[in-house]
């Protein structure tokens, strides 16, 4: 039997006395797309870290496409493929547009290989094949967030794991994010998107993992995923003993993601 892409195996980690990550288990296929969801402080962005390597684990295991990248150092793991793009960017400010790029495709040996990832980058986001040369500091907060993703497209990306790209955008932005990542999974590269949208980013995910209080609350398919969010959040029941709790499983709804009870915001969900 073929191993998952991605396997994290029971992964408990913590900030001194802060425990933010306890026993989380789950594995990936490649060219798939997991929503990782969950309240403020349910411990996504510290998934995010221990997959990349930026914090190390206090138990658990963590292989990606055949090998244990748990323990080795986040430059390593970055060139097996890992690219973390964080919540609020990962650019160098002071450099251009054009530098930025340059800087994430150092590895690419080849004049050609180097223009083809570029073309792509220019390509998935038109705004900023009009401006190489203007500094990272000054573009504004959603151009910041492209170049962001375009560096990681250019690094050669097999998984890529974006905190929260929606952040701050205005919503022809966030479109046009979530199309680009679209794009990365079709073009086989495996991504795990922590999203605060949780209707948009089930809409194109495969999978989702409910995170709470760092634990697993829930995770498989997001056809799934759509009714345990409307039983434990939006409070309606396809069951015929009446409505469920409202947060049977002590899961504070993520913040911005849900409506409140009775609100019937959350379109995608049937
Ligand atoms: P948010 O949606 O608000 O970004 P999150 O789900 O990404 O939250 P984490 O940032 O992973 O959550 O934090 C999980 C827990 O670990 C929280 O209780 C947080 O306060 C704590 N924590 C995170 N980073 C640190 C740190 N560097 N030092 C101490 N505690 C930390």
């Amino acid at each position: 039997m073929v191993p998952p892409y991605l396997q994290v195996s029971s992964v408990s980690l913590g900030y001194g006395g802060v425990r933010a990550l306890f026993d989380v288990s789950f594995s990936l296929d490649q060219g798939t797309m997991l929503a990782v969801i969950g309240a403020n402080g349910a411990g996504k962005s510290s998934l995010a870290r221990a997959i990349s390597g930026l914090v190390p684990l206090q138990s658990g295991m963590i292989r990606f496409d055949g090998a244990e990248i748990s323990g080795r150092p986040s430059h390593l793991i970055q060139r097996k493929g890992v690219v973390y793009v964080p919540e609020g960017r990962g650019i160098f400010r002071s450099l251009t547009v054009e530098e930025n790029l340059l800087l994430a495709m150092r590895h690419l040996s080849t004049r050609s290989s180097r223009l083809q990832a570029k073309d792509f980058a220019y390509e998935l986001f038109p705004a900023l094949a009009n401006r190489p040369k203007q500094r990272a500091d000054t573009l504004s907060g959603g151009e910041q967030q492209m170049l962001a993703l375009a560096r990681s497209y250019t690094m050669d990306a097999k998984l890529l794991i974006v905190d929260e790209p929606s952040f701050g955008l205005a919503p022809k932005l966030v479109d046009q994010v979530f199309e680009s990542l679209r794009q990365a999974t079709a073009r086989g590269i495996t991504v795990i998107i922590i999203e605060q949208f949780v209707d948009r980013v089930l809409s194109m995910s495969d999978l989702c993992l409910i995170l709470a209080g760092g634990a697993v609350n829930w995770s498989g398919p997001v056809a799934d995923a759509r009714a345990v969010l409307h039983e434990r959040y939006l409070g309606s029941s396809t069951s015929a003993n009446g409505p469920p709790p409202d947060h049977p499983s002590g899961v504070e709804a993520p913040a911005e993601t849900v409506a409140p009870v009775n609100s019937q915001r959350m379109p995608d969900i049937e």
